[in-house]
């Protein structure tokens, strides 16, 4: 196998047709010219026209799950792999059969693609909250029932996973899911989505009575901040506050409590947010190598209570 691959080479020269056919992909009906569609191969939904596959201009787009791109966007969705992986996989498969690859490596690059924001979801998964995985990291089944998480076992590419629903303010309008696969601990949002556009957990959060709201980083912080009793709770999906997240924040809450993680990056976001968030925001900071996902429900609510004080000590 090369040590290299063009991204755009693969691109321009495997046909997607092709691909889909290596997927035993044989059921897409024609629809409009150089157009196929027909039930999606990557989330296997109900939808029987979901899937289009545009073959003249080599993409695909599914209105159901929200999947799309090209023919390497097509092999990450079904494996679950790298970018880089899909591309010496097709570019392997594809040795022999025709296809002429340029003798010099380009420089790859990951393609930018261009669909609607977050599109809602088009399709529900049968999900189960008492799975041992999500026991191991401090949920108990009611708080993933509440937050509608849990451990896929059906067919398709979330087989195997554990599903974390993201709501914008009206839906659903995304699924995260950690990667299968042993000793590989990273994480993936479906194709296209963009997580700065929203915070996990905001539509019930604005909800509440509570003009104070507690931000993390992640889904298991949320999740586990919300079962120690503090259900004005958010989630950034990371240690950066993008504008959307800010203005859905400082439209809602006159208070705010960061508790990012106490790691070096954590530290340095919580300065950095804590000052665009000024002057609505009190910040707390987490002794050093903690982060609320990892600490009982005791100890955040020790840190949070601490925090509240100091809020009252401010207002006053
Ligand atoms: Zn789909």
């Amino acid at each position: 196998m090369r040590d290299w691959v063009s991204f755009s080479e693969v691109k321009k020269r495997v046909k997607l047709d092709r691909v889909l056919r290596s997927y035993g992909v044989d059921w897409l009906r024609p629809s409009g010219e150089q157009q196929d569609r027909g039930r999606c191969p990557i989330h296997q939904g109900q939808g029987t026209e979901a899937f289009h596959a545009h073959l003249g201009r080599n993409v695909f787009h599914c209105f159901a799950c929200g999947a799309g791109g090209n023919v390497l966007d097509f092999v990450v969705a079904m494996e679950g792999c790298s970018m880089r992986d899909a591309a010496l996989r097709v570019q392997e498969s594809q040795d022999g059969a025709g296809v002429a690859w340029a003798s010099e490596p380009e420089r790859s690059k990951l393609v930018t693609k261009e669909r609607g924001i977050n599109p809602p979801l088009g399709f529900s998964l049968d999900l189960d909250p008492a799975h041992p995985y999500l026991a191991g990291r401090g949920m108990d089944a009611a708080t993933a029932s509440y937050f509608g998480v849990g451990y896929y076992s059906g067919r398709g590419l979330m087989s195997g996973r554990i599903a974390i629903p993201i709501h914008d303010e009206e839906s659903i309008s995304s699924l995260w899911w950690p990667r299968r696969g042993r000793g590989d601990p990273r994480y993936r949002f479906p194709a296209g989505f963009q997580k700065s556009q929203v915070l996990f957990n905001y539509h019930r959060a604005r909800a509440a009575s509570d003009d104070r709201v507690v931000v993390v980083e992640g889904f298991f912080d949320c999740m586990r901040v919300h079962q120690a009793g503090f259900s004005c709770v958010v989630a950034l999906m990371g240690a950066r506050l993008s504008r959307a997240q800010k203005d859905l924040m400082a439209n809602r809450f006159s208070s705010i409590v960061l508790l990012l993680d106490g790691d070096q990056a954590g530290r340095r976001a919580t300065a950095q947010i804590a000052s665009d968030l000024a002057p609505a925001c009190s910040v707390t900071l987490l002794p050093p190598d903690t982060q609320p996902d990892q600490m009982a429900a005791d100890q955040i609510r020790q840190v949070l209570t601490k925090a509240e004080r100091r809020t009252a000590i401010r207002a006053n």
